[in-house]
């Protein structure tokens, strides 16, 4: 039976199918373990199957046993691991899309929903009881009419889009290569992020974070933006520069701000907290039970077709 790490606790019924599969090594404690506890624990193991909050840099991968095959990765999104050093140590590196869109796309929504119609002051007026319904309180944007900026029309992207587009939202997006008009349902496409963040009303930063996409909203792009614009992000923080959004708030370029991912989570640039105009989630994205159920499964799946085959179909490197 091969041997896996598990770095964090999983929803109980996938802790079961793991230790069916594998003689797996479980964090039932659900500690969150330093690279170097990573790389003492893999020992005698085949495979590890990781989280993002495991950062697996080229460091840590040239140190893992010799034994580990495969790092499956608890998530879509795969920055947390160093793709190239993995591949040169011949590790495959897996992760788990498709099953986590829909759930994700749901606090891409939210995220447009709650900074436009100011749901942070709501939700402060109606605890502290000091409100009262007048024509003019609380007036925020609405969705209808709007145009919607998707900066990475993937499949979360896409989602998001379907949505948006029955809430009455115009929807244009940015991507490197244009989707064909099967995929696209009528948006917009812009071969630029200059020409994107023009049109948009609302941004969606739904890409992978990545040497090109890091700092890829920063203090020059968002001045591409129309004054009062909100800007959105479900994809990862290290997409943002976070003093460039802060300024922009401050200067009412930015009308508001709706944000699940941060640079350095759990903490999040404390400059945000200032602003009753921030509505900012703790990465909820994927974060429901039939979801994470789905991940956790698929994610054991990929070791289990890796081993089987050699190969697997959500392999990344
Ligand atoms: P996907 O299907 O691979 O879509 C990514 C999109 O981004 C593609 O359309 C891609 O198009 C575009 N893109 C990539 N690099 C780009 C660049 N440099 N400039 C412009 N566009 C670029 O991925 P997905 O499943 O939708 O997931 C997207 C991201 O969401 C993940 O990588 C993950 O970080 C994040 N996520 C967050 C949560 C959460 O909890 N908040 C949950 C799940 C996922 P081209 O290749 O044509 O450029």
């Amino acid at each position: 039976m091969k041997k896996i790490l598990v770095t964090r606790k999983l929803l109980k019924e996938c802790e079961e199918k793991a230790s069916k599969m594998f003689d797996a090594n479980l964090n039932s404690n659900d500690e969150l373990y330093s690279q170097n506890n990573v790389i003492e624990m893999s020992q005698g193991c085949d495979g590890i199957l990781s989280s993002l909050t495991d950062k697996m840099d080229a460091e840590t991968i040239n140190k893992l046993p010799e034994s580990i095959k495969i790092i499956s990765n608890f998530a879509v999104g795969f920055g947390n691991i160093d793709l190239e050093a993995a591949k040169k140590r011949g590790i495959a590196v897996t992760n788990t899309p498709d099953v986590l869109t829909d759930a994700t796309a749901e606090i891409g929504i939210l995220l447009i929903l709650g900074a436009c119609r100011r749901v942070p002051e709501g939700i402060q007026g109606a605890k502290d009881c000091n409100w009262k319904w007048s024509a003019d309180y609380l007036i925020g944007k609405q969705l209808t009419g709007a145009r919607l900026g998707i900066l990475g029309m993937g499949r979360i992207g896409q989602k998001i889009a379907r949505i948006a587009k029955s809430l009455g939202m115009i929807i244009h997006y940015h991507n490197r290569s244009k989707l064909s008009p099967d995929n696209d349902n009528g948006a917009t496409y812009h071969d630029t992020l200059k020409s994107l963040m023009s049109v948009s009303d609302v941004l969606s930063v739904c890409c992978p974070a990545s040497n090109e996409t890091i700092n890829l909203i920063n203090k020059e792009t968002l001045e591409y933006l129309p004054k009062g614009a909100v800007v959105t992000n479900v994809a990862r923080g290290d997409i943002v520069d976070d003093e460039a959004l802060i300024d922009a708030l401050e200067r009412r370029k930015v009308y508001a701000v709706g944000l699940d991912v941060y640079k350095g989570e759990p903490n999040l640039n404390p400059g945000y907290l200032k602003y009753k105009q921030a509505f900012i989630l703790p990465h909820l994205g994927s974060a429901t039970k039939e979801t994470r159920t789905a991940m956790a499964n698929l994610a054991i799946d990929n070791i289990e077709e890796y081993f089987k085959t050699g190969n697997c179909k959500n392999k990344v490197n």
